[in-house]
Parts: C-alpha cells; sequence; structure tokens
C-alpha cells in the first residue's frame, strides 16, 4: 500500500516535491494546498494535482472560478504525511493543526530547529528520523554541506570545517529580492546560522560559516576548508566524493564548465525539468590536499531543488517505509534519475 501524501504550499520547494513524490512507487500525492489562486495554482491543475485551499482564501478561488477540491482541513483527513512547503516561519503556525490530525509533518529549513522532532539530512541521519512524528529537512545550504560533511566524516573523520557561503540573491522568480548590484554581508557577522544548523544533524562537528548574497539567481557557491581525522591523498578523496549518492563532480578541464551559467544550461540540455540539479556538484579540479589532512574544494548548490530528494526520503522515515538510508537513497534516486560519480 502506498503512503498518503499531501504538499502545504506549492511554490519553489513544495511544486518540486509534489512532482518527485509522485514518481516514487511507494507515495501517493492525494494533494496540494494554495493560498491564491494565482499562476502556480493554475500550474498545479494543469499538472493534474488535486487542489485544495486554506478555508480563509477559498472564496477568491470561487471567485476566479477556479475550482478545488477541498480546504486544507479535508485534505489533511485523507493523508498519512503532510510535506509543509509554506514560507518561513508559516510552518509552525500550522504545527498544532497537523498535531490535532494525528498526521506525520515534514517542515523545511526555513523553520526554527524546535518545530521538529529532528533536524534531517539522509546522508547524516536517516535511522534517527525512522518513525518520528515530525522531521525538519534543514536549508538548501546546509543541505549541500551535509552532504559533503557525512561523506567525509564516513571515510576519514571530519575534524574541522571553515566555509565561506556565496548565496544566490534570490530564487528566479522573486523579482522583489536582490541584491541587484552589490555583494552583501548577508549576515554581516561571523558565523552565519549554516554553521548552527549544521550542528543541528551533527552535533560533534566543529564548523564555522560566514556568508555573503551575490546578484544571480542560478545556484550557490561554497568555498569548504576542511581538517581530517586521518591522511588522504586528491584520489581517495575523489574516489570517496565520486562513490557518494546524489554528489557529482564537475571537471572544468574535460568538461569546458566554469560556472553555474554553464551548469544550468548542461541541466537544459539534458532535458532536466525546470532545469533542476538536485546533485551537489563538486567542482573537481579545485579539490585541493594540503599536509595530508587539509582539504579545501569549491562545491555548488541548486538552491530550489537540493532538498528534494531528503524531502522524499523524510516521507519515507516518518512513514516507516525504510529504515535504511541505503535503501531509500536507492529508490529515490533511481525514480529522480539523479546522478553521481565523474560527469565526464
Ligand atoms: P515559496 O514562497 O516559493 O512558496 C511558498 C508557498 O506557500 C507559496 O505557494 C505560497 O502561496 C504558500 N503560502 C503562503 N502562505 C501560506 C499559508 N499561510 N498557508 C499555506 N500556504 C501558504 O517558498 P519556498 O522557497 O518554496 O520556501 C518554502 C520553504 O522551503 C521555506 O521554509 C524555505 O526556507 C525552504 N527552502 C527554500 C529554498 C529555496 O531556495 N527557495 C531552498 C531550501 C529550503
Amino acid at each position: 500500500m502506498k503512503v498518503k501524501v499531501g504538499v502545504n504550499g506549492y511554490g519553489t520547494i513544495g511544486k518540486r516535491v509534489a512532482d518527485a513524490a509522485r514518481m516514487q512507487s511507494d507515495i501517493e500525492v492525494i494533494g496540494i494546498v494554495k493560498t491564491k489562486p494565482d499562476y502556480e495554482a493554475l500550474s498545479a491543475v494543469r499538472n493534474g494535482f488535486d487542489l485544495y485551499v486554506v478555508e480563509e482564501s477559498a472564496k477568491k478561488f470561487e471567485e476566479k472560478e477556479v475550482r478545488f477540491k477541498g480546504t486544507l482541513n479535508d485534505l489533511l483527513s485523507k493523508v498519512d504525511v503532510i510535506v509543509d512547503a509554506t514560507p518561513g516561519g508559516v510552518g509552525k503556525t500550522y504545527k498544532q493543526l497537523y498535531e490535532k490530525y494525528g498526521i506525520k509533518a515534514i517542515f523545511q529549513g526555513g523553520e526554527d530547529a524546535d518545530v521538529a522532532e529532528i533536524s534531517y539530512s539522509t546522508l547524516c541521519n536517516h535511522e534517527e528520523a525512522y518513525g518520528r512524528n515530525s522531521v525538519r529537512v534543514v536549508s538548501c545550504n546546509t543541505t549541500g554541506l551535509l552532504r559533503l560533511i557525512c561523506t567525509l566524516d564516513k571515510h576519514y573523520g571530519v575534524k574541522k570545517v571553515r566555509a565561506v557561503i556565496v548565496r544566490r540573491g534570490a530564487d528566479p522568480k522573486e523579482y522583489t529580492k536582490g541584491p541587484i548590484n552589490s555583494i552583501v554581508l548577508d549576515p554581516p557577522k561571523v558565523p552565519s546560522h549554516h554553521a548552527a544548523d549544521v550542528r543541528t544533524v551533527v552535533p560533534h562537528v566543529n564548523i564555522i560559516t560566514t556568508a555573503v548574497a551575490v546578484p544571480t539567481t542560478l545556484m550557490h557557491m561554497h568555498y569548504v576548508s576542511l581538517e581530517l581525522k586521518t591522511n588522504v591523498s586528491k584520489g581517495e578523496v575523489l574516489d570517496s566524493l565520486a562513490s557518494s549518492p546524489r554528489t557529482l563532480l564537475v571537471s572544468s578541464e574535460d568538461t569546458g564548465i566554469k560556472g553555474t551559467g554553464q551548469l544550468v544550461e548542461l541541466a537544459r540540455d539534458l532535458g532536466r525539468r525546470r532545469y533542476d540539479i538536485p546533485e551537489l556538484v563538486i567542482w573537481e579540479d579545485t579539490v585541493t590536499v594540503v599536509d595530508g589532512r587539509e582539504l579545501m574544494l569549491l562545491q555548488s548548490v541548486h538552491q530550489e531543488s537540493i532538498v528534494v530528494p531528503e524531502n522524499i526520503d523524510a516521507i519515507r522515515a516518518v512513514a516507516k517505509l525504510e529504515k535504511s538510508a541505503d535503501a531509500t537513497i536507492e529508490k529515490t534516486d533511481k525514480a529522480l534519475g539523479l546522478l553521481r560519480g565523474r560527469l565526464a
């Protein structure tokens, strides 16, 4: 039997999670929830999802003659798991309602960690999320950092992480956000919140992060410097990263790809839906080992899609569909056609 899932909030993350969830053989998407009868509500309907609305906004949908199947409460009474993909800070206002319906809830990284029983990233702590009532999938930057850190920690032990996060200014649809022409300290202090967010999943890791926002909408870029617990060679690190799920090594020398614009162009050429790149991209030529234990590299994160596989795995965890991280990763990544290893 398939687990029944609803998605509250059909924006950047919600629409992607809904699409990915219905591609899984063990998950059924019962419906999605919208607050406004806008273009995203129209696309949900055209994409074949049953549309539900929050009670207060039903009139707006009726006025615009956008048909819907029921209210959020109706949807909650039909599902086993709700994925909350409402804007950051809104999810917590629904927590009690989800609890009232006795359903499991997945929250996103824009919520404070205490919204859920556990903060989550598949490669780090899938088993700890098994059977929980609520799970928070950490943000895009934190997911990117954690995929790297947990892979390296497993192979070599990670003693210390220092990272500079170059954040995209906005998502492509967010025309009111910036910066348009500045590099902004975001925040103007060290550490940025990402370090504490990483520790919500792996509390033992010594990490300091700092972040700036730049005028791009495509992807984030991280400079990461790590101190490992054992000596490694560059070849060993590359082999470990190449064997790690949903991690893609891109060599600029071999592919001619030197930045996020070309990565996105490749995703378009490959026919990726919405040009999504849910894989963590490691810039292979930047991987550098100094004195055996010091490792540095650049990596890129497609903010709109990197958390999608983790949301699917989180559904399997709370619904007790898969206890093993390897098993859920295999199912998710196969269904979504995710790559791993060297691009070329
Ligand atoms: P979004 O603004 O694109 O989508 C939010 C959706 O929720 C919209 O459809 C909006 O209409 C709807 N909504 C607004 N108020 C609502 C309410 N009261 N009840 C129900 N629905 C409501 O936001 P997003 O970028 O998809 O972000 C969602 C969550 O995912 C946030 O916690 C965010 O921090 C996190 N996240 C975002 C990104 C990203 O880059 N966009 C990456 C990772 C995680």
